[in-house]
């Protein structure tokens, strides 16, 4: 069994449909692939309808943006309800957020680039989640950069003087929503420094108070030694361990399955999910 349980669409910043995505994994020879795009659930159904078709356990997800004493953290949610007013009341203001942060970014570099937002509209699917990514992609056609990674690098690093941060919920309450929500929360490759600042173990710690299931050890953004301390971290909390990809399509270099879950973990997550649902109602 192979798992992959991270990965995007073009309802986020990926670069495949839900169903090209799908296609891939089946291509990549996995069992289960899970979508877990950035503050959005538009791309369930047809993933899902693609899995059935193609024969690709699908795992509906998402990537909650958050943000704690001025700290970027990304929590994987699976199996939440997609519904559920509360957590999709905190989605519509993130994304909003979104929009108004990436046109302010586009404005302030507008006279050194020539970028307009028009350009940048051009390169977001209907309704997707923005992000820099689409940023990055209306820089590249412009010829002002080679690729994501060169603008990540340059014009869009959250260090340079054209960086605009959105506004996000802080992990605890996302946590606690995702689990009223029926979700299985795990934190998204919490040590990746070179990212930017990291939560620290108490963090952690206080998130597990209020509901976090596990911790995603095995990413490409962490070092061999992050990956130990985190196990260890997982093993002293109690918490499940998964391994993903992080696949963003053609955006970024990260590979579908070039890191997996164990299927005693998955099998755990399902078994998880919808026990925290106010209503009583089990996801799976
Ligand atoms: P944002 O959510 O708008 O702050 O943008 C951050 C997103 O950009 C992350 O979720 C990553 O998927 C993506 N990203 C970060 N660094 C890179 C990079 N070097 N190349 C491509 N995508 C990146
Ligand atoms: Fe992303
Ligand atoms: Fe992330
Ligand atoms: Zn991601």
């Amino acid at each position: 069994m192979r798992i992959d349980l991270h990965t995007h669409s073009t309802a986020s910043d990926g670069t495949e449909r839900p169903s090209e995505l799908v296609a891939s994994a089946a291509g990549a020879g996995l069992d289960v692939v899970a979508l877990t795009d950035h503050d959005t659930t538009s791309g369930w159904a047809e993933a899902l309808a693609a899995g059935e078709r193609l024969g690709v356990r699908v795992v509906p997800g998402m990537e909650v943006s958050c943000l704690v004493h001025g700290v970027s953290v990304h929590l994987l949610s699976y199996w939440h309800d997609p519904a559920d007013a509360s957590l999709v009341g905190m989605l519509d203001a993130s994304r909003t957020s979104r929009v108004t942060r990436a046109q302010r970014m586009v404005e302030r570099m507008s006279a050194d680039t020539g970028l307009r937002w028009e350009d940048v509209l051009a390169h977001v699917h209907g309704g997707a989640t923005i992000g820099r990514p689409h940023i990055a992609d209306a820089l590249v056609a412009a010829g002002v950069v080679a690729d994501r990674d060169e603008a990540f690098a340059t014009l869009l690093s959250g260090r340079g003087p054209y960086f605009v941060p959105h506004t996000a919920p802080d992990p605890l309450e996302a946590i606690a929503l995702v689990r009223a929500a029926g979700g299985v929360p795990v934190l998204a490759h919490p040590a990746a420094s070179k990212r930017g600042s990291c939560v620290g173990d108490a963090d952690v710690e206080a998130m597990v108070a209020v509901g976090l299931a596990g911790l995603e050890v095995d990413h490409r953004d962490h070092s061999d030694a992050e990956r130990r301390h985190l196990r260890d971290l997982a093993r002293s909390l109690g918490l499940l361990v998964t391994g993903s990809s992080d696949y963003h399509g053609t955006g970024k270099r990260n590979a579908l399955g070039e890191h997996t879950t164990d299927p005693d973990v998955l099998r755990e997550i399902e078994v998880r999910a919808g026990s925290g649902r106010a209503d009583g109602v089990r996801g799976a």
